[in-house]
C-alpha cells in the first residue's frame, strides 16, 4: 500500500512509519514538525526508497491537496495532532485549529481526492484517536469502554478530538467517504516526548529529581506498548470494516501510583543507585482540574474481528522502554535542551 501518514515524525505516528517500511508498504509521512516532533524517530527508514517527507501543516488546506495530488495515496493514516492534555489546559487554541479545523481540512482534501480517484473503491482514511473522548470510568473493574460507550469527553484536549471523531463519521455518513476509526489507550515505549508521564518518571529518576504523581496516584490507565498500537492501526487500516470504529487497549489496567513504582522497581535492577530505591523519590503533586478517575478499553472487537491482541504485557514494555532511554541518551538529552522540558512538576498521567 501507499500510505500517506500525519503527524508520522510524533511518538505513535514515527512508530507506524517505521513499522510500515519495514513491511514493504510505501510511506509518505506529512508533518508540521511541531515542539513535539523530532525527525530522528524516523532515522532508521529515512533513507529507505519506500520513504519520503512532506513538511505541511493540516491547517492549510492547499499544502494538503498538493500533497494527495503528488502522492496519490492508497490510504490515510491521520495521526497529527496537539495530543498533550496539561498543553490543552493552559492554552487549548492549538488543540480547536489543528484537532478540529485540521482534521476538517484532511477530509476535504481526501474527500476531493478520492472522488476523483483512479480507484476510488480501494481507498480508505483511517482517523486514529484515544479513548479519552469517552471520559472517565468508576472504579468498578467490570464497567470498560466498548464502541458503544458514549461521548463524554472532559478537557480540550479530548473535547477536540471527539469533535474530530465526530466530524470523519459525518463524512462517512454524508459523502460517503471510506473512514476506519480507532480510539487507543496510554501508549508508551521508545521515542516518547520527555514531557509525558513514563520518560519524566524515567528521567526525573536518572537525575535524582522528584517523580511527581498527581493527587493519590489512584488514578487508573490502561497501558499499550506503542509498537503493539502501530501493529494494531496497521491491521485496521488493511482490514478494518468501513464505517466501523475498533477500539484498541493494552488490557493492562494500572493506577498511576503502580506503574511508576513499576518503573522504579526496573530502574533499580537495570542503573541500581548508590543506595536506596528510586520509589524514594516519589512525590505527590497537586492534583490536575477535571483528572478522569479511570480508563478502560473493552478490545473485544478487535480480537474477534481482525484476530489482534497486545504481544507484551506491561511490565515487559515498561522494561523494553527503560532500556531504551539507558540507550538513546543523545536522543533524550537533545529535546531536553531544545525544549526544557521533562522538569515540570505537573506532569500528564494522560497520553
Ligand atoms: P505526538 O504529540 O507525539 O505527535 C504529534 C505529531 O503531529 C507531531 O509530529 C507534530 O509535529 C504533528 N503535528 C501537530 N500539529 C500538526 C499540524 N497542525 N500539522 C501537521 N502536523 C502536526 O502525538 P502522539 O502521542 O504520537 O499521538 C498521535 C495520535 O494518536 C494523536 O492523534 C493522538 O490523539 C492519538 N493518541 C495518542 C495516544 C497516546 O497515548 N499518546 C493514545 C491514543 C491516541
Amino acid at each position: 500500500m501507499k500510505l500517506l501518514v500525519t503527524g508520522g515524525a510524533g511518538f505513535i505516528g514515527s512508530a507506524v512509519v517505521r513499522l510500515a517500511v519495514s513491511r514493504g508498504h510505501a510511506v509518505v509521512n506529512l508533518d508540521a514538525l511541531t515542539y513535539a516532533a523530532c525527525l530522528d524517530n524516523v532515522a532508521e527508514v529515512a533513507d529507505s526508497p519506500l520513504y519520503a517527507f512532506k513538511r505541511a501543516d493540516i491547517r492549510d488546506r492547499p499544502a494538503l491537496d498538493a500533497v494527495f495530488a503528488a502522492h496519490k495515496p492508497d490510504a490515510v493514516m491521520h495521526l497529527a495532532a496537539e495530543s498533550h492534555v496539561d498543553r490543552s489546559i493552559d492554552g487549548p487554541g492549538d488543540f480547536i485549529e489543528t484537532n478540529i479545523i485540521g482534521t476538517y481540512n484532511m477530509l476535504e482534501a481526501a474527500r476531493t481526492y478520492w472522488i476523483n480517484a483512479s480507484k476510488p473503491e480501494t481507498f480508505r482514511f483511517h482517523h486514529i484517536s484515544t479513548d479519552e473522548v469517552y471520559g472517565s470510568l468508576p472504579t468498578d473493574p467490570s464497567v470498560q469502554f466498548t464502541e458503544d460507550t458514549p461521548y463524554d469527553p472532559r478537557s480540550p484536549y479530548s473535547a477536540s478530538k471527539a469533535s474530530s471523531d465526530h466530524l470523519v463519521r459525518a463524512w462517512h455518513e454524508t459523502y460517503g467517504l471510506p473512514v476506519v476509526l480507532t480510539n487507543c489507550s496510554n501508549n508508551y515505549g521508545p521515542y516518547h516526548f520527555p514531557e509525558k508521564l513514563v520518560p519524566v518518571i524515567i528521567l526525573n529518576a536518572l537525575a535524582g529529581k522528584p517523580l511527581p504523581i498527581y493527587g493519590d496516584g489512584s488514578n487508573v490507565r490502561d497501558w499499550l506498548y506503542v509498537e503493539d498500537h502501530a501493529d494494531a492501526l496497521l491491521l485496521v487500516v488493511e482490514k478494518g470494516a468501513l464505517g466501523r470504529s475498533y477500539n484498541i487497549g493494552g488490557e493492562n489496567e494500572r493506577s498511576n501510583l503502580e506503574l511508576v513504582q513499576t518503573l522504579c522497581g526496573i530502574l533499580d535492577e537495570l542503573q541500581p543507585k548508590a543506595s536506596g530505591s528510586y520509589a524514594d523519590q516519589i512525590t505527590f503533586v497537586t492534583d490536575r482540574p477535571g483528572h478522569d478517575a479511570r480508563y478502560a478499553i473493552d478490545p473485544t472487537r478487535i480480537r474477534e474481528e481482525l484476530g489482534w491482541r497486545p504481544s507484551v504485557t506491561v511490565e515487559e514494555g515498561l522494561r523494553r522502554t527503560v532500556q531504551w532511554y539507558l540507550d538513546n541518551e543523545a536522543w533524550w538529552r537533545a529535546l531536553q535542551d531544545r525544549h526544557g522540558v521533562g522538569e515540570r512538576l505537573g506532569v500528564s498521567a494522560v497520553s
